[in-house]
């Protein structure tokens, strides 16, 4: 049986380590916060004090971390993956980062004679819970398919979208998409209040228009509406303003570097970097639309 260490088992990492576990998956867990090596603990993985201790017997080494640097440094920095992995190890990234990152990374792996692949997800905390992630993966073939168990113990559809950093590309205009809506239904939203039609006439309505969207469907910004969205309970995440924010840097720096015009994702963008800005952050980022509520200003317009 595969032995697995799993590194960053935060919101995300702790639900998906806990499906392989369930599936019969040895998990050695390690994260830089100790409660979430507990909570690991506690779910059955057996809990290591170093990504070094992690990785050491490892068949399969699976990381799930924030952004860019904390998978560089994850992978290597001192102690890290690439100078612990025994060789051959085969390393599967699933967090959201810069796919020239996920090239860098596969790269050094490869000199050092360990393989990386890029499995980024979508399907949020429930997706993770449930194990019905849609994971997007960038790598050969044959490491791909040697991943797949694993990869299927986390999520329903495994998709192999090409060459190592593809999954990244292809999660990160996901979330352009995604994260634009997110400010456009709030817009929409804003004003149709604004005029006094009644929100949930207006998202039946849409819901069978050409201005239908799957934030709108699934994740509405209005509480209320939609019984499991994150507005409805809060704002609580979800998927972290910070977060969504980051995936739309991503994709706007790729945008740069490819020379390719981008309009809308900067924009929306700030208009997440607004509410991070009043401590909505950690917050799920459908609560942008908190923020762009009309002035209180008598100023003629
Ligand atoms: P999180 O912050 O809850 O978890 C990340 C964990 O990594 C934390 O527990 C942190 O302590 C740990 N960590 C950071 N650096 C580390 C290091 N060097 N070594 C060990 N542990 C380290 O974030 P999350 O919500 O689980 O997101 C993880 C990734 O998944 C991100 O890239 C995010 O964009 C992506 N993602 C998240 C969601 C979601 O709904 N939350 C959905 C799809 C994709």
């Amino acid at each position: 049986m595969t032995r697995i260490g799993f590194i960053g088992v935060g919101t995300m990492g702790l639900p998906m380590a806990s499906n392989l576990v369930k599936k019969g998956f040895t998990v050695t867990a390690f994260d830089l916060n100790t409660e979430a090596v507990k909570a690991a603990a506690a779910a059955g993985m057996k809990a290591a004090a170093s990504a070094a201790e992690a990785v050491a017997g490892a068949d399969l080494v699976i990381t799930m971390l924030p952004s860019s640097s904390h998978v560089e440094a994850a992978y290597t920095g001192d102690g890290g993956v690439l100078a612990a992995g025994r060789k051959g190890t085969l390393c599967v990234d699933m967090s959201t980062i810069d796919p020239a990152v996920s090239r860098r990374i596969a790269a050094a792996a490869a000199e050092r004679g360990l393989r990386f692949i890029d499995a980024p997800v979508s399907g949020g905390v429930t997706g993770a819970s449930d194990g019905t992630l849609a994971i997007m993966v960038g790598g050969s073939a044959g490491d791909v398919e040697e991943a797949r168990p694993a990869l299927a113990a986390m999520g329903t559809n495994v998709i192999h979208v090409g060459a190592v950093g593809s999954g990244e590309v292809v999660k990160l205009c996901n979330n352009l998409i995604a994260g634009v809506a997110a400010v456009a239904v709030s817009e929409a939203f804003r004003i149709a209040e604004g005029f006094g039609v009644d929100p949930k006439v207006v998202t039946e309505v849409i819901a069978k228009s050409s201005g239908n969207t799957w934030v709108m469907e699934h994740m509405h910004p209005v509480a209320g509406i939609v019984s499991k969205s994150a507005s409805t309970n809060d704002y609580a995440p979800g998927f972290m303003t910070d977060l969504m924010a980051k995936d739309l840097g991503l994709a706007v720096n790729a945008a740069r570097e490819l020379r390719v015009p981008v309009v809308v994702a900067p924009a929306a963008q700030q208009a997440l970097r607004l509410a991070s800005s009043h401590g909505f952050g950690r917050r799920d980022f459908t609560s942008v639309y908190l923020f762009l509520k009309p002035s209180s200003g008598q100023a003629p317009v």
